[in-house]
């Protein structure tokens, strides 16, 4: 399994096949059991259905790794309208992007500008934009982003990643800053110099920091948002918080589309907040390789599609 995760995660980075395999057919059909669909009218339907069971949602844009500024302005541009799109829907609706699609691998100056423009926006209409975080080479220079960001505008969230060593260290110097977290085990191949390499030692810590977090939380130092669809963590921590007085409504979980729903229901259900990020767009092709990564079992159900029936 650690080796499919290895060759899917390659996979996600080589140009060669980010160029082809969105052709085939059957990779197309199986992509929407995790999306939608690639417009954003899909994407909105899928949240009103969402909204309905009292599920937030989270919009995503596909695109990373943008190669010049103008197509950097572009998908700024489109977040602008996007906002436009969902306070017109009234949706109970924020939205998530990485800094790479709007220039971040160009010019910070300029990424800062439109980052800026699109929180200022959502601010207007009383929304929070969040900053995914991207593998190690971006670490650093995000979380200095995000501090920057989160002086000029309060709404800005940011995601940090269990499997890192350094995250521990990283909320506690954020806390001062009131902020906002999603915490999330991390999708990325990172070296064992930086990162945990054994699953339990990533779920371990997991659990270690999502409850720092929520003692935080009830203290009201920081909104913590626990990205993860791994059900025992979801029952410890549901458990932790029963035992620490923390309300069911301090306690915000955010998962995938199409993964995990009966859980998105139940937590639903159970009066917790849940939120679950959409992602859309026609650039899905290394997020969809980190999505098969993670559960290598996926594979089967793309390979299903060659052969339906
Ligand atoms: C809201 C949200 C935002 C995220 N943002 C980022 C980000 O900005 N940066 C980043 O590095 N990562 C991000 N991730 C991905 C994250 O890092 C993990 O790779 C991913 O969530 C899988 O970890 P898990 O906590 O679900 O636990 P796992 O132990 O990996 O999974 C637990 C169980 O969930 C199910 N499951 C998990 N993933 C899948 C899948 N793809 N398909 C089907 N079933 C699955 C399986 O049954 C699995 O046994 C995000 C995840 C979420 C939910």
């Amino acid at each position: 399994m650690e080796i499919m995760r290895t060759v899917l995660l390659w996979a996600s980075e080589n140009q060669w096949m980010r160029r082809n395999v969105p052709r085939l057919g059957f990779v197309r059909k199986a992509l929407k059991r995790f999306m939608p669909g690639e417009d954003v009218a899909e994407t909105i339907e899928a949240a009103k259905s969402l909204r309905d069971r009292d599920i937030t949602t989270i919009f995503t844009h596909l695109g990373e790794n943008i190669a010049d500024l103008s197509a950097a302005g572009e998908a700024a541009k489109h977040y602008l309208v996007l906002l436009d799109w969902i306070a017109a829907e009234k949706l109970p609706t924020e939205i998530s992007l990485k800094l790479t699609q709007i220039g971040f691998d160009l010019s910070e100056e300029q990424t800062y500008r439109n980052f800026s423009a699109i929180a200022a926006r959502a601010a207007s209409m009383g929304n929070t934009v969040w900053i995914d975080m991207e593998g190690s080479a971006y670490t650093q220079r995000t979380i200095d982003f995000y501090r920057r960001a989160k002086r000029a505008h309060a709404n800005v969230g940011l995601c940090l990643q269990a499997y890192l060593y350094r995250t521990e260290q990283d909320i506690a110097d954020l806390l001062p800053l009131s902020p906002a977290i999603r915490l999330v085990k991390g999708a990325y191949r990172e070296p064992k110099e930086i990162a945990f390499e054994k699953k339990s030692q990533v779920d371990q810590n997991y659990l270690k920091l999502s409850k720092q977090l929520l003692r935080a939380s009830r203290e009201g130092k920081v909104r913590t948002v626990l990205g993860t669809h791994d059900l025992n963590i979801i029952a410890e921590l549901e458990e932790f918080a029963a035992r620490e007085g923390i309300g069911r409504q301090r306690l915000e979980f955010h998962l995938l589309y199409g993964i995990k729903t009966a859980e998105q229901r139940r937590l639903a259900k159970a009066g917790y907040r849940v939120g679950v990020l959409i992602s859309y767009g026609e650039f899905w092709y290394p997020w969809y390789m980190r999505r098969l990564a993670e559960r290598p079992a996926n594979l089967m159900f793309v390979l299903k599609n060659v052969f339906p029936g």
